[in-house]
């Protein structure tokens, strides 16, 4: 595909010019005039900016207005370019015909007749796609006037993305091809235009850019798509209800795979599931899905927009997103699309000469990390023993002997990794392993991974043992229609084709006589796996995921073997491997979020390699500063030193300095006070001492008291409001630190006229993961890396914690960081610049002092 890189630079545009829905703030106006120069020069981009200032507004308004510039820079460079080009020549004709040196005027004339052609060439294939997408506006318009989509969805609670497995990603690679996709093109002979790809941690997030961008001139003109997995997008109802992604994706795959005709009459057969009973999903007819497609592109919908559409044109939904992608300018992905390549290959993604921005990216190594590893469970391993050995011993006598040796290794793989998670009395319970330590202690290391890898892929090996693993289920088992002793046979045929091949196998005789045993285990497995009326989740695809990362770079992970928990995991310690593509294939990179700092570790894993492109910005809270007052609380109200450490935060002494700086700072906070502890388990003492020492009793006559537990958390959030809300109403709400309440909620105005954070709140440092990546960080970045790790993963925790109050420009807020060690200047540069920047007193006052502070700051409001 053809791209144009205009040769003249773009000046950053004013204020006014960002198509900004209202007079920005002068953060939002710098904010937008850093990014349009990071686009325009192909930086790495890394932005804080305090939520509550409009950051996602701001960053697609910035985003757009570059890209809207650079395709007018784009269009009106070429054909400038051309008449150039075109007047050289003509001068160079000129001068060989005067004979003046013509030998020089005739090699320079060849190259700029080449430059001519390539620019008349990119020019035309330019006109056509601007054509194209005419055509698809006047379609679209002609459409509308005959039909009336219905675009408002109801309200539908928001759906994370970030917790599906990527082992349950959209794997297909090449049903949608069968679609009509519109023009067809080599792709080496379109246009290929700079495309924005935003990505952000869930839909909700995602659906909120699509909101805000409505509310900009932006709106009108620009191709906006939403991507999404089949679980969101999938309108055929038969599928929809399997409810699993790893089923619907499944299922989906069968019905593109089948040969029958769509026929959506034949519900009672997609119901069935039978593969072979299956016909084609009527909704990916390629007529409403190009319909679909075109909506798409003429309007920016969120993905339950799309998803209500596509119900009411009758158009699949997730084949319309992933066929509009291509002429999409921005893109809407969640996290788990662009940041693993697999799923970028299989959706088509092409991220060279683009534009990468991620949202909310405060957490982006842990993610890369999280995406990448890769977790199996005993039970796990035992379902995927069970669904093999029934697959194999239903189609032993048809399965090639190449075939049936890739079975038999995988399900040798199986058997050794369900041994090794056999707890053994007096050994170690948790190891961590290299991977190929893993495979030489489970004995499979002499088997090729990549080979068994690359046979379930070719033969779909895991939508085919699901589908068995799915009919054994449902259809009446084999005893009950055919003679007794039919499996027993297939066993026999199997036995014999095993022993042909183990016994040309060195150590062939000792497999052998294990092979009789597993045989009659295989036997009862499938006895088994055919007894269950409930259909599972896959476990085959997991178990591929985990096969496929003992085949990465040993150095880039360890696998943790756990027997006593009965689970296998891989750790990824090397993100920056994962992220080297979108690094090396993208124009230029935004990572934005709220709450950024610190990014060093984020500097050091992923950007090593182009310091000279990497720019950080920190932003101010768009509030005055006398708006927020932030302090340090390094003695209790007796005037001893608070510590709330692991093992001092559970002495008397520490609960009863807390229970009096909790009644103390309840008496003069107005509205809602949310204070976050530690751990599920400290606020359960806190509480618990509070209850017992009449502390709570106190701290009633002023505010209700409310506790975060493990369950939902709406009902707890509205009863909270309601107690704010009443006339002289307040509310305290004990929340834990990384709890639900701790990201991505609102607590504006009197929902949060104070924040309390308790204590420092490092994880657990002797758990072996930690350990693991804390080793790893100081052999690759020098001693001392892990340790700063270990105390970034606690500053991000408290400086998501101080992000929920003060989320307008309007509102006000006190922030309480109870612990002497908030002191330390090393801490305090982790904290958020808006914050770090107006602590009182940041080497810490008398408690009497912060109390009278704090009531002077709400009497002043
Ligand atoms: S084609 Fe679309 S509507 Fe049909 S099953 Fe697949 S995802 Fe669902």
């Amino acid at each position: 595909m053809a791209q144009y890189s205009p040769r003249q630079c773009l000046a950053t545009p004013g204020a006014s010019d960002f198509g900004f829905p209202f007079a920005p703030y002068a953060i939002q106006e710098q904010l937008m005039q850093e990014l349009f120069s990071v686009l325009e020069r192909r930086q790495v981009g890394i932005f804080e900016s305090p939520t509550g200032t409009g950051k996602s507004l701001t960053l697609t308004c910035g985003a757009l207005t570059w890209l809207r510039q650079h395709e007018e820079l784009v269009r009106s460079e070429l054909l400038q370019r051309i008449v150039e080009v075109e007047k050289k020549l003509d001068r160079l004709q000129a001068a060989s015909a005067q004979e003046e040196d013509w030998i020089s005027a005739q090699s320079e004339s060849r190259e700029q007749q080449v430059e001519l052609q390539q620019l008349n060439h990119l020019c035309s294939l330019l006109d056509k796609r601007e054509q194209q997408l005419v055509v698809i506006r006047e379609r679209t318009k002609e459409r509308k006037k005959h039909q009336k989509f219905r675009t408002r969805p109801k309200p539908e609670e928001e759906q994370q993305v970030d917790n599906e497995h990527p082992s349950d990603a959209d794997t297909d690679s090449d049903s949608d091809h069968e679609l009509g996709d519109g023009p067809e093109e080599q792709s080496e002979d379109r246009y290929r235009p700079v495309q924005i790809f935003f990505c952000s941690r869930t839909h909700s997030q995602l659906a909120q850019i699509v909101a805000e961008l409505r509310k900009t001139p932006h709106g009108a003109w620009v191709r906006c798509v939403s991507l999404g997995s089949r679980q969101q997008l999938c309108i055929n109802p038969q599928v929809r209800k399997l409810r699993n992604v790893g089923l619907i994706n499944e299922r989906c795959l069968d019905m593109a795979r089948s040969k029958a005709p769509a026929n959506p009459s034949k519900k009672s057969r997609l119901a069935a599931g039978s593969a072979a009973s299956l016909s084609r999903c009527p909704f990916k007819a390629p007529a409403k899905v190009e319909s679909l497609r075109d909506v798409a592109l003429c309007e920016p919908l969120d993905i339950e927009e799309l998803a209500v559409e596509g119900t009411a044109c009758g158009g699949c939904s997730y084949y319309a997103s992933r066929s509009a992608q291509d002429d999409a300018q921005l893109v809407l992905l969640p996290y788990q699309l662009l940041l693993q390549r697999s799923a970028r290959q299989q959706l088509g993604i092409d991220l060279r000469g683009s534009v990468v921005i991620v949202d909310e990216a405060h957490n982006l190594l842990d993610s890369i990390a999280q995406l990448h590893g890769s977790e199996l469970t005993r039970s796990q391993l035992e379902l995927a023993r069970e669904q093999v050995s029934g697959y194999k011993l239903q189609y032993a006598r048809r399965l090639s002997t190449r075939n049936l040796l890739s079975i038999n290794q995988l399900l040798f793989v199986l058997r050794r990794l369900l041994k090794l998670l056999e707890p053994k009395a007096g050994a170690t319970s948790v190891r961590m392993l290299r991977t190929y330590e893993l495979s030489s202690e489970g004995d499979f290391d002499n088997i090729d991974l990549h080979a068994l890898l690359e046979f379930c892929g070719r033969t779909r090996f895991a939508q085919k043992v699901q589908g068995h693993a799915t009919r054994a289920q449902r259809e009446p088992r084999p005893s009950e229609n055919q003679p007794p002793g039919s499996s027993r046979q297939t066993l026999l045929q199997h036995l014999v084709t095993q022993h042909k091949t183990l016994g040309k196998q060195p150590h062939g005789k000792r497999k052998l006589a294990e092979t009789h045993a597993e045989a009659e285990e295989e036997l009862q497995m499938e006895k088994k796996s055919s007894g269950s009326d409930q259909v599972a989740p896959s476990p085959i695809r997991p178990l591929l995921a985990f096969i496929e990362t003992l085949t990465s770079n040993a150095a880039d992970g360890r696998v943790l073997l756990n027997p006593q928990a009965g689970m296998v995991k891989y750790l990824l310690l090397d993100p920056a491997e994962h992220f080297a593509d979108i690094l090396s294939e993208a124009r230029a990179i935004v990572i934005a979020g709220g709450t950024m700092q610190p990014t060093q570790e984020l500097k050091e894993q992923l950007f090593a390699r182009c310091p000279e492109r990497l720019v950080e910005r920190f932003y101010s809270h768009v509030v005055p500063p006398d708006a927020v007052l932030p302090f340090v609380v390094a003695k209790g109200p007796t005037g001893a030193s608070l510590c709330f450490s692991y093992a001092q935060r559970g002495t008397p002494a520490m609960l009863k300095e807390l229970s009096m700086v909790l009644q103390n700072l309840c008496n003069v906070l107005p509205g809602g006070v949310v204070c976050f502890l530690p751990s599920y388990e400290y606020l359960d003492t806190v509480h618990t001492h509070l209850e017992q020492s009449g502390g709570l009793q106190n701290i009633a006559r002023k505010k209700r008291i409310f506790r975060e537990s493990s369950g939902a958390a709406d009902q707890l959030l509205q009863q909270y409001a309601e107690a704010i809300a009443v006339p002289k109403g307040g509310a305290l709400l004990l929340a834990v630190v990384g709890g639900k309440l701790s990201e991505g909620l609102n607590f504006a105005d009197d929902l949060g006229r104070a924040v309390l954070v308790v204590g420092l709140p490092y994880p657990n440092r002797n758990a072996p993961e930690l350990q693991q990546r804390m080793r790893y960080l100081d052999e690759r970045l020098g001693s001392g890396a892990g340790n700063e790790y270990y105390e970034n993963i606690c500053m991000k925790a408290v400086n998501q914690c101080i992000g929920r109050s003060v989320r307008h420009i309007r509102d006000y807020a006190c922030v309480f960081l109870l612990d002497e060690r908030y002191a330390s200047a090393r801490i305090r540069e982790k904290l958020p610049e808006w914050i770090a920047r107006h602590i009182f007193e940041p080497n810490g006052v008398a408690f009497g002092a912060v109390q009278a502070r704090t009531a002077r700051f709400f009497k002043n409001r």
